[in-house]
């Protein structure tokens, strides 16, 4: 049921062991089917917040739940719903798309399916690579794989980190297409970019970090005719 909530987080808080707050009680969902844009300057907290939503990071108060299912007491009821790209490429290098993509799968322990491997490939246009090994593809094709192994559980919501962070401009736009591709098959996406564009470009909402704070939830196009790209830049300084 597009529009229902998939991801619920409550009053999220994040104090480092250094004593830093990256976190300051954050409140925000998501919307099946959505693709919600979160925006922040370096530092800002944005990877700490997927981080903690996705159980990777313990937050200090507050909880998550995804699809209803707290994101502590039921781990592995909320990990499994969750796809995570991660903002470093791949160090793997002998495997072949195919294995790495379909032992990623084995990870959560869903039994083998070659048949919704071979969609996610597809999907990803790397059908025709699937043989190949991983230091064989260029960036853009190792930014795919990661984003097949983040599908290979059937996720419902993938989060992407900075997914375009230091790609050329071309890449950049084969991002924003792959990203939309798996929106219209359905899948939620939540992804964290510094580049207003970005959002721009892909967001229906958009979410602005600043300081650990969540200061501004909006639709996107409320949100530029309101503020306008001038004024966004500013939250972003
Ligand atoms: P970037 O755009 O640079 O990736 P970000 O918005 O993702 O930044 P985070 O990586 O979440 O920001 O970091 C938020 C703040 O928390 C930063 O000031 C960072 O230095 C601090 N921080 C992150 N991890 C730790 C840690 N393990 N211990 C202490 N402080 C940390």
């Amino acid at each position: 049921e597009p529009g229902t909530p998939v991801i619920h987080v409550e009053k999220l808080s994040k104090i480092y062991g250094d004593g830093f707050q990256a976190l300051k009680e954050v409140d925000l969902t998501i919307r099946r089917g959505e693709i919600f844009a979160l925006l922040g300057p370096n530092g800002a907290g944005k990877t700490t917040l997927i981080s903690a939503i996705c159980g990777l990071v313990n937050a200090s108060s507050g909880r998550v739940l995804v699809d209803g299912h707290d994101n502590v007491a039921q781990y592995r009821q909320a990990r499994e719903r969750i796809g995570l790209v991660p903002q470093e490429l791949t160090n793997e290098a002998f495997t072949t798309v195919w294995d790495t993509v379909s032992f990623s799968r084995g990870l959560f322990g869903k039994p083998k399916d070659p048949a919704h491997i071979e969609n996610v490939l597809r999907a990803l246009t790397l059908w025709d690579k699937r043989d190949n090994r991983l230091l064989e593809l260029s960036g853009g094709m190792k930014r795919r794989v990661l984003i097949a192994k983040a599908l290979s559980h059937q996720p419902q919501v993938l989060f992407l980190d900075e997914p375009t962070a230091g790609v050329d401009v071309e890449l950049r736009r084969e991002m924003w297409e792959v990203v939309r591709g798996l929106r219209d098959q359905g899948v939620t996406i939540i992804l964290t970019t510094h580049y207003i564009e970005e959002a721009e470009e892909m967001a229906d909402r958009i979410g602005v970090i600043r300081r650990g704070e969540l200061v501004l939830v909006e639709e996107k196009n409320a949100l530029m005719q309101q503020l306008g790209r001038k004024e966004l830049t500013l939250h972003l300084a």
